[in-house]
């Protein structure tokens, strides 16, 4: 669909143009028109899909001709990461419309500090942040939430993965009752949905792709002995020379930096990201990650989520996350907007079971592929053998993460 068809300005259609989007992507053809009717909405849809542009395109729209100075929306994120980016497509397009926007974040010096409670005192269009980030600001009082009308949650899921349920409540209550809420998420568990029963009303649900990873993604599986894992990874690199853009995932910091260490070693510079960089660092690795200059990237789950970098050749999973949908947010990195790419997957006898349990998840079979020679010996795939485990899920008691055995 032409983004013509979909009831946007003239100077917005403009911005589109300039940003080179020809076609409006399936999110932004079903969300548009809910937003711009002023309905509430639920949407389950993957990183990758487009849909920043689904929400923000129709709130510019709305701020058009918009002359008083105060927050007109607020949009609440995981991560400081998805905050910085959605800010940057926020500015792509408000060049055209003169909307201004900030995110809000931790991590930064004092002048950030002083620069987001002068947005949030005095008034900025969008307010992008973090919730724990956007809590200081309002336990100080001076925060002008009167005339917010929209109220977006991006990444619900992962937010509450984090632990953040109490807090999005606590931000919520400082909103005029009556505004507009839009709650995207990759996923669609039970939480997600008592989540929406509580803050939305008469909502419309919009659902693409549940946890289906982008059919683009060619995905594969090598099951090995942990030991081997650096050598099958060091082969693997080895073979794709002309990849420019890789990255690999693990599920601990401290992996983290053995694999870089052992890469690096290897004749592979590699780089690492994980929350153990301070913030000024983080950002040094992705813009050069983005820019191609850095071509191995390293990364815990939290980077595997809403980071916008175009282009990458293919995601090794180091390891089976813990966590099924965490693999489809993993492989969601690759393959993004009508790009095709590669996802491989080393699995330890002890993690089968973890691997099955994705299979069923997005209903398809992984290829399972013999190491290449150099590796030695590795364990044989059973078909049958393991059957998946019940699906874990986390619950959060007295302030800390227990996981539950749901039976
Ligand atoms: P998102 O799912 O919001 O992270 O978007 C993924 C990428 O798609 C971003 O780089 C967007 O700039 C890009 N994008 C969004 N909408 C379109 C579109 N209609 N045409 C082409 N690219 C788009």
């Amino acid at each position: 669909m032409k983004f013509t068809e979909l009831k946007l300005g003239e100077k917005l259609l403009e911005a589109i143009s300039y940003m080179g989007f020809e076609n409006a992507m399936p999110i932004q053809e079903k969300v548009i028109p809910i937003i711009l009717e002023n309905k509430d909405l639920i949407a389950c849809s993957q990183t990758g899909s487009g849909k920043t542009a689904a929400f923000v395109l129709p709130i510019l729209n709305k701020l058009i001709g918009k002359k008083e100075v105060n927050v007109d929306t607020l949009v609440i994120v995981p991560t400081r990461e998805l905050a910085m980016q959605i800010e940057q497509e926020i500015q792509g397009f408000s060049y055209f419309v003169s909307a201004g926007s900030i995110a809000v974040y931790g991590g930064g010096d004092g002048g950030d500090w002083d620069l987001q409670k002068d947005a949030l005192k005095n008034g900025t269009d969008i307010i992008i942040a973090t919730p724990g980030r956007l809590l200081s600001h309002l336990k100080l009082g001076y925060v002008n939430f009167k005339n917010i009308k929209h109220l977006i949650l991006d990444e619900a899921d992962r937010m509450l993965d984090m632990g953040f349920i109490d807090d999005i409540d606590t931000i919520i209550s400082y909103l005029p009752k009556k505004h507009q809420t839009l709650m995207f998420s990759a996923t669609m568990p039970k939480s997600i949905r008592q989540l929406a029963h509580k803050i939305l009303h008469n909502p419309v649900e919009i659902s693409l792709a549940i946890s289906k990873p982008v059919e683009s993604v060619d995905q594969k599986a090598y099951l090995i002995f942990e030991a081997q894992k650096v050598n099958l990874i060091k082969h693997l690199l080895a073979e794709r020379k002309n990849y420019d853009s890789i990255i690999i995932f693990t599920s601990t910091k401290k992996k983290v930096s053995d694999i870089v260490g052992s890469l690096n070693k290897y004749g592979f510079p590699s780089r690492g990201i994980s929350s153990n960089l301070d913030q000024d660092s983080r950002e040094e690795v992705l813009m050069g990650f983005r820019s191609k200059r850095i071509r191995i990237l390293v990364a815990t789950d939290v980077m595997s989520r809403g980071i916008d970098v175009k282009e990458i050749n293919m995601v090794i999973n180091y390891d089976v996350p813990n966590d099924t949908e965490d693999y489809v947010h993993r492989i969601g990195r690759t393959a993004r907007v009508n790009a095709k790419g590669e996802a491989i997957t080393l699995v330890t006898q002890k993690e089968v079971p973890k691997i099955r349990e994705i299979e069923q998840l997005i209903e398809a079979s992984i290829p399972k592929l013999q190491p290449p020679d150099g590796i030695g010996q590795v364990p044989k795939w059973k078909e049958g053998e393991h059957k998946p485990k019940n699906k874990r899920r986390f619950y959060k008691t007295k302030g800390k993460f227990k996981k539950k055995n749901n039976k």
